[in-house]
């Protein structure tokens, strides 16, 4: 064991020491191939020459100046380049450090917001099982993950959660995936009844579900449902894009392929592709117009807030981004993989579904495919197939099911937006060996 508490004590780590493109190098001279991201982070790889230089020209300048005291120009920069991309109406940013605290952030301001317009008796949010919005407590308060809930939920504020869309295991025979969104709607609708709608903050969601969910795509006209009804309820639409988010899924926010735009909107990862630790809240004017109208701040903040140099790395990448019109590349080669997944595991009698949406796609394993059998927990496939993979130089990102039995194991795979053909050929061959090796 070293001194850092990691994330699984008694098992020993690889040293990460360098990276280029979509590789990692151990210590040890081993290669692996980024089939993640991370944990969907490394939108342009590793070692990108434009993002070092655009960290090294901020150092250079200033590295840190506290927000209670000044604003940066970086800071502004980016700022102005994500509104000019936002959703209709949500072109104020708030900086954070990471998913997590955007999230806390966007629960704060939402709750602020009607307590500025005096409506302070609405006290309840409303999210998802089977989601996740992290670690921190308000965050994993409105998450779904049950596990990750389980021995905290004495500490977590109540939040209600209602059925994700999940078509693979929910939608009826016969059923439309328009009737199925709106089946979903109805359950939403039947929730605020119970409620009281007045008594509503926001309704939370990931825009395509991730980390506990695999990939999980809304089923046409949901989210537009979703928002009709907060709207009729004077209720906020908090979408969590902190995974999905910044061109993942081949549009800079997965919403735009739903024609919805919330009131606060959550990003991360992609946002720096880590090469600095940073996230975002985008907020609607009228939210922040009530705070500014109102008390004057929102009374909230880190020590970290919109650190200079992470504000040049995120600037920098979405430069990137647009410049080498890497959003066209997502769709392209998202098509790509879906074509190599499904060729691969498009028969594979332990692959119950394939899914996903741009460079953000995930396999949900199965021990039996005609009865959707999720594999007994007990065996940690996913675990299994972490280590199989890495064994074979691959980076994916397995994750297990839930503890209700509902969801299965399943492997996540959202690749930097630059890989290739051969590369994605080389994903897919070394996951269907992880795969095989582990079941
Ligand atoms: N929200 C979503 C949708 C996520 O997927 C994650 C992390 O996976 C988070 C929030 C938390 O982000 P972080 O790990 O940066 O705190």
């Amino acid at each position: 064991m070293t001194r850092i508490v990691h994330r699984t004590l008694n098992k020993r780590y690889p040293v990460a020491v360098g990276g280029e493109g979509v590789w990692i190098v151990d210590a040890d001279g081993r290669r692996y191939i980024d089939a993640s991201g991370g944990a969907a982070v490394s939108c342009l790889g590793h070692g990108h020459p434009d993002i070092n230089a655009a960290m090294h020209a901020q150092i250079d300048k200033l590295a840190y100046a506290h927000t209670s005291f000044f604003t940066t120009e970086v800071a502004e920069e980016l700022a102005e380049t994500l509104a000019a991309d936002a959703p209709d109406g949500i072109g104020h940013v708030y900086f954070v450090s990471g998913g997590s605290e955007a999230v806390e952030a966007a629960l704060k301001m939402a709750r602020q917001y009607f307590v500025e317009i005096g409506q302070p008796q609405r006290k309840h949010f409303i999210a998802r099982r089977q989601s996740y919005h992290g670690n921190t407590l308000g965050a994993l308060a409105v998450g779904g993950n049950a596990w990750r809930r389980r021995q905290f939920a004495p500490l977590l504020i109540d939040v209600e959660h209602v059925s994700p869309p999940y078509a693979y295991r929910d939608m009826q025979m016969g059923e439309s995936p328009a009737d199925y969104g709106q089946r979903l709607v109805a359950e939403l609708s039947d929730t605020i009844a119970r409620l009281g709608g007045e008594n509503v903050i926001a309704f939370v969601a990931e825009t395509v579900g991730g980390a506990t969910s695999g990939a999980l795509v809304p089923p046409v006209g949901y989210l537009k449902g979703v928002r009709e009804l907060c709207d009729r309820h004077g209720i906020l639409l908090i979408l969590d894009e902190v995974m999905c988010g910044m061109g993942r899924t081949g549009t800079l926010h997965a919403c735009e392929q739903e024609g919805v735009a919330p009131d606060l909107m959550t990003v991360a990862k992609g946002l720096g592709g880590g090469y600095q630790p940073i996230g975002a809240v985008l907020a609607s004017g009228r939210i922040v117009d009530a705070f500014a109208r109102g008390t004057g701040f929102f009374q909230h903040g880190h020590t970290y807030l919109g650190h200079a140099v992470a504000c040049a790395a995120a600037l920098a990448v979405q430069q990137v981004i647009r410049r080498d019109r890497l959003l066209d590349r997502v769709r392209v080669q998202g098509r790509a993989l879906t074509e190599r997944l499904v060729a691969r595991f498009g028969q594979h009698p332990h692959v119950g579904d394939i899914r996903g949406r741009g460079l953000f796609q995930a396999i949900e394993l199965v021990s039996d495919r005609a009865s959707k059998q999720v594999f007994d927990p007990a065996l940690k496939l996913h675990a299994k197939i972490k280590q199989a993979a890495m064994d074979l130089g691959l980076m994916c990102y397995p994750m297990g099911g839930t503890i209700d039995g509902r969801l299965g194991d399943h492997v996540l795979l959202a690749p930097p937006f630059i890989v290739s053909d051969d590369e994605l050929d080389m994903i897919v061959e070394r996951l269907g060996e992880a795969v095989d090796a582990s079941i």
